[in-house]
């Protein structure tokens, strides 16, 4: 789209000619589309269990007022849509935060290995209850990279209870640490952190939009799993405020593997 401006200009050999500008105002129209759509997914994403809420609270007034047993039950509803509501809103105060952060270069120091195993020590009770085994792979040589601890335990702590969310009962999950090493994506040396599980794998199909806010391969599956569908998204930025690189190598029944490669200087 174009948007052009007229206005006449004196001529050097005499009379008045016309000036014609022509802006191509597209990005801002595609910025202007994007932050709408937002705006829509955020409220209806609020909204939803906020209908639910207020359509228990009018039962729980009325009709279900001498229930006891149903009464509880509505209450442990309202609970869990609630802690929705709550989740949602510190997953959009994160993404806000990063975005935010974006042209900030990260400057503290930190051991990735010490990291995982702090994430991973962290995640194992939620593990345990999903009955999911977590198993790290560390290589023994130590190293530095420069980064921001909170916001790397984040990517961590998203991509591994996305691993055991959607693996499920008896499931393995596998977080991999490859030492530095020449990283062509980088251009540089780097680390890889790989998280493996053996769920049920993603359409290829999906794989270019699944950082996109609020995505979702099953909007049902995500919803009953508590997820927000800001998880990747958070991620997306975080790893490209490090410089680094987000892959993703799945197939439906072969599981899933997100792989992230930081720089090391
Ligand atoms: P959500 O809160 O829905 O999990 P995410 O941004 O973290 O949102 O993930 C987006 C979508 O990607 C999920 O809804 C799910 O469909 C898919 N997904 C993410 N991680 C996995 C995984 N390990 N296995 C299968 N599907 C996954």
């Amino acid at each position: 789209t174009y948007f052009a401006t007229v206005r006449p200009v004196p001529l050097e050999a005499g009379g008045t000619g016309v000036l014609v500008c022509f802006q191509d105002v597209s990005h801002l129209q595609q910025l202007d589309h994007m932050r709408r759509d937002f705006v829509a997914n955020v409220s209806h994403e609020l909204r939803t269990p906020l209908t639910a809420i207020m359509g228990f609270i009018e039962t729980l007034k009325g009709p279900a007022q001498g229930d006891a047993p149903a009464r509880l039950r509505f209450l442990e509803i309202m609970e869990r849509e609630a802690a929705r509501m709550n989740r949602l809103v510190g997953d959009l105060l994160s993404l806000s935060r990063v975005e935010q952060e974006q042209r900030v270069r990260p400057t503290g120091r930190l051991d990735p290995a010490e990291l995982i195993s702090d994430t991973v020590r962290g995640l194992s009770q939620v593990a345990r209850d999903a009955g999911v085994t977590l198993e790290c792979q560390l290589p023994d040589t130590p190293c530095k990279i420069t980064g921001d601890a909170d916001q790397l335990r984040q990517v961590l702590t998203n991509l591994i209870e996305n691993a055991i969310k959607y693996s499920g009962q008896g499931a393995a999950v596998t977080i991999r640490l490859s030492p530095p090493e020449y990283r062509p994506r980088l251009r540089c040396e780097g680390i890889r952190i790989d998280v493996q599980d053996s769920g049920p794998g993603i359409d290829p199909l999906h794989l270019p939009r699944l950082t996109e806010r609020f995505y979702r391969v099953d909007s049902h599956r995500s919803r009953e799993k508590g997820g927000t569908g800001l998880g990747l998204a958070i991620v997306k930025h975080i790893v490209s405020r490090h410089r680094g690189r987000l892959s993703i190598d799945s197939a439906p029944g072969r599981g899933s593997c997100f792989s992230v490669v930081l720089p090391v200087e």
